[in-house]
């Protein structure tokens, strides 16, 4: 019987369903002026609504407004206006019935210190060196700490910020500037988005800025990054006009907004926010000439580029549909990849992106990608909506054909563009544009928990002269039963390779080939053209073949299959590809794979490699890899990667955290050295706290606690408490952690919930349970509420859950050096 798949852990027993809201009026405009009191952290506002009616009898409307002081009320002539106000809503008194259709016009005079949607970055006596900065952060639901609005996806405006600013600021907003002037002792900023878009997308940035700009196919490109780092543009930005010439080219439609900036401010709570026109990005995505060997902008410009059409253009009708903007600009972020890399990077990087999406799925919830069932809106900003819903796309482009997939998305953006729309919506287009049905495909990838995961067997029957191929659904009790899904097998025969599509429909087929010679190679869906985790029951000769297979993802998969095979003739092939293979990322996962081997001779493999190897992913691999063996010949490799300033930031700071895990005696005084080294967005540094944590002395710790004081910077900070939870003995390390939940910065929180979650210790609880009620970002309840409910499940556990992992890890150990005596054994014979 088939049953609707909610998923596990995802809700809380008290959530229920969110439903779109629907008011009785549309707002058509807002036109804001808002004077900046930077020094004071706040503001004085007043912003003009224009509002029509939709039907007739309205007497009031409620406005979203948070932690103001409402000055006054008055329509357009300024005559009062009744309201009423508790501090969340705005209930305004029209003073008469409005007629369905009949414009009018509010006005609200307010004054406000948000505490969120607007951020004061200023400096202090723990930061003397901060430049001041004020820049907006909307989405979900804060620019209602800032402007009264209507604050909701669904509801689109054409809005105008007239900004108040020191005189020597620089002002960005959506749209265009319109006007500069100076009045008093203030520079006033005019800034006009004419074409409709959502509320939340409402942006301010003010501030010292280096501004960049230029033209390219008639779109003016505006970078913008906190003055001293002009130098970095180039570097950062240098492929957007590509970007947006590929989006524009792949989706059939021009970039919408006339112009397109990219500002650059301190301290941003997130990688990049796409508000109209405007995008918004952490000053960490810049970076300097070392760190360009191996970090990379252009997947975050092109995310939040294609956000200007998914998300801005067309937006969410609500919440519960926001992969409609997050996984489209996911996937659109991998396609030009595709365009930029090539066909290899493109499938390293969905494979990440199922790495990722699994993750979450094992070790905290599964969900239906469009669920109604939250309590916070971030909530479902995860990596359901982003890299899970980007892996449906790219099945959907599959099963219809790429050529018609840009079809779908072209007349989806042409149907509902300065609109919104959900699923239901974009399912419709897909059927317009194929004439078939798709309810099947939406119901089981998008409205029901879970994945895919099938089982490969495969045999050749030489007298019957036939191929026999089994595949099962595999998947848990918690996915959809029986997923419909195309996958395609190729065969190697000595005539060659044969490629056939198998339309996979019940929970177990056998497919039956007859091929006339024996077949020598089988690769699974070696395009990468389905969403399914797949188990393929290689042996070891046919991984080893793999290996060395053309396709990327059937190295890959080869690669972690031989991971669990530890002989030495895994390690042989793995040692070659992790030298000789032509893509880094299958490098990469062979030293993964060695590391996790973790015997003597996965150990030298590694260490010869290390010599040979040059490029830097690869390496950072490969430092990865050597933590996982407490072994001084690993360690002092890792010392000289660590202290020599040619290597890339990433792989020093792989280095340090790997030294630390080997447990090396001498480990310290190099970790202690590596705090101090300079490096892009302070890799290094956090690499060596982690490192610090690894190795788990006393003075250790002493060094970890003077970084989590104030005025270090913020991800290091970040690291330093999260690095805490390795020190469950030490009382000092509770009372720390306590006390970073109460960090003004919600970060620091976050990360005190994090070590909360690591440490599962029940005297961390009465924090989590504060945090999970009381604190204002609901990021940190959410994660506060899922910490204190896996303390609380361990508990019922008892006492015989941590024994039994302290025996599991004596065990891994043992097995370890048997394996190694084994290893030994055999190469003698
Ligand atoms: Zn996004």
């Amino acid at each position: 019987m088939y049953v609707k798949k909610h998923g596990r852990d995802f809700a809380f027993p008290d959530y229920g369903p969110n439903y779109p809201r629907c008011p009785d009026f549309r707002l058509e405009h807002i036109r804001a002026k808002i004077w900046l009191y930077v020094r004071e952290r706040r503001i004085e506002g007043e912003a003009l609504l224009r509002l029509r009616s939709l039907r007739d009898g309205i007497t009031h409307v409620e406005l979203d407004a948070v932690d103001m002081t409402i000055r006054a009320v008055s329509g357009p002539k300024g005559e009062p206006l009744d309201y009423s106000y508790d501090g969340e809503r705005l209930t305004v008194f029209l003073g008469d019935n409005k007629k369905a259709g009949e414009l009018f016009e509010v006005i609200v005079r307010y004054e406000a210190q948000p505490k969120k949607g607007l951020y004061f970055v200023l400096p202090d006596k723990h930061y003397p060196n901060r430049v001041p900065q004020v820049w907006s952060q909307g989405e979900t639901e804060d620019n209602r700490y800032w402007l009264p609005l209507y604050d909701y996806p669904s509801m689109k405006c054409t809005s105008e910020l007239i900004v108040y600013v020191p005189k020597d600021f620089v002002v960005f907003s959506n749209g265009r500037l319109v006007g500069k002037r100076e009045e008093e002792k203030w520079g006033v900023w005019h800034w006009i988005m004419d074409k409709p878009h959502s509320p939340y997308l409402i942006a301010l940035v003010a501030g010292y800025f280096d501004v960049r700009e230029e033209e390219v196919d008639g779109i003016r490109l505006v970078y913008a990054v906190p003055k001293g780092r002009e130098a970095d543009i180039d570097r950062t930005f240098s492929r957007t006009p590509d970007i947006i010439k590929f989006l524009s080219d792949y989706l059939g439609m021009p970039y919408p907004w006339g112009e397109y900036k990219q500002i650059c401010v301190s301290e941003f709570i997130f990688g990049g926010m796409e508000n109209t026109s405007i995008t918004i990005l952490t000053e960490n995505t810049l970076h300097d000439e070392k760190a360009h060997m191996d970090y990379e902008s252009e997947p975050l410009v092109a995310h939040e580029a294609a956000h200007q059409w998914f998300g801005d253009l067309v937006t969410t009708k609500d919440w519960a549909n926001i992969w409609l903007n997050e996984s489209f600009a996911t996937y659109l972020e991998a396609l030009y990849t595709r365009h930029w890399k090539g066909m290899d990077e493109f499938i390293y990087k969905m494979i990440k992106n199922m790495d990722t999406y699994l993750r979450e799925y094992k070790t905290r919830y599964s969900r239906p990608i469009v669920t109604r069932v939250y309590k916070y809106s971030s909530e479902v900003f995860d990596a359901h909506s982003y890299p899970k819903g980007a892996l449906v796309l790219h099945t959907l482009s599959s099963v219809v054909g790429e050529d018609t997939f840009r079809k779908i998305l072209r007349r989806f953006l042409e149907k509902f563009k300065y609109g919104c729309a959900d699923t239901e919506d974009f399912r419709k287009v897909v059927e317009e544009i194929t004439g078939k049905d798709f309810e099947w495909f939406f119901d089981q990838y998008v409205y029901n928990a879970g994945h895919p995961e099938l089982t490969v067997e495969y045999s050749y029957d030489p007298e019957a002269k036939m191929l026999r191929i089994t595949m099962r659904q595999t998947q848990k009790e918690d996915c959809w039963d029986v997923y419909r899904l195309p996958i395609e097998i190729r065969y190697k025969a000595k005539s060659g390779w044969v490629r056939k599509t198998f339309w996979i429909e019940k929970k177990e087929q056998t497919f039956y080939i007859p091929v006339e010679e024996k077949v020598e190679r089988i690769c699974v869906d070696s395009d990468f053209k389905t969403f399914a985790v797949l188990d393929i029951k290689h042996g070891l000769e046919q991984l080893i073949g793999e290996l060395k297979c053309d396709s990327v993802y059937c190295r890959i998969l080869a690669a972690r299959g031989l991971a669990k095979h530890r002989s030495s003739k895994a390690i042989e092939a793995l040692k070659n590809a992790l030298i000789g293979d032509e893509f880094w990322g299958v490098s990469a996962e062979a030293a993964e794979a060695l590391g996790k081997i973790g015997t003597e001779e996965a150990l030298e493999a590694l260490l010869d490699a290390e010599k040979k190897v040059k490029h830097p992913k690869v390496r950072r691999a490969i430092a990865k890899a050597l933590g996982n063996f407490r072994d001084s010949r690993a360690a002092e490799v890792l010392v000289r990667i660590l202290e020599n300033k040619e290597e890339s930031y990433y792989v020093r700071s792989e280095a340090a955290t790997s030294l630390g895990k080997t447990k090396w005696r001498k480990a310290y005084k190099h970790l202690v050295r590596a705090l101090g080294a300079p490096s892009h967005n302070h890799v290094i540094t956090v690499g060596a706290i982690r490192g610090l944590s690894e190795l788990g002395t006393d003075e250790a710790f002493e060094t970890i606690k003077k970084y989590v004081e104030l005025g270090k910077p913020t991800v290091v900070r970040v690291a330093a408490v999260v690095a805490l939870a390795k020190f469950p003995e030490k009382k000092e390390a509770y009372d720390l952690i306590m006390e970073a939940g109460k960090d003004e910065d919600f970060r620091i929180r976050l990360a005190a919930v994090m070590a909360a979650q690591e440490m599962m210790s029940p005297r961390l609880l009465p924090m989590l349970d504060r945090l999970a009620s009381e604190d204002i970002f609901e990021q940190v309840r959410r994660r506060a509420r899922e910490a204190a409910r896996s303390i609380r499940k361990s508990l019922e556990k008892g006492v015989e859950y941590r024994k039994l992992r302290e025996e599991i890890e004596k065990i891994r150990e043992e097995n370890r050096r048997l394996l190694d005596r084994l290893a030994r054994i055999e190469s003698r014979f």
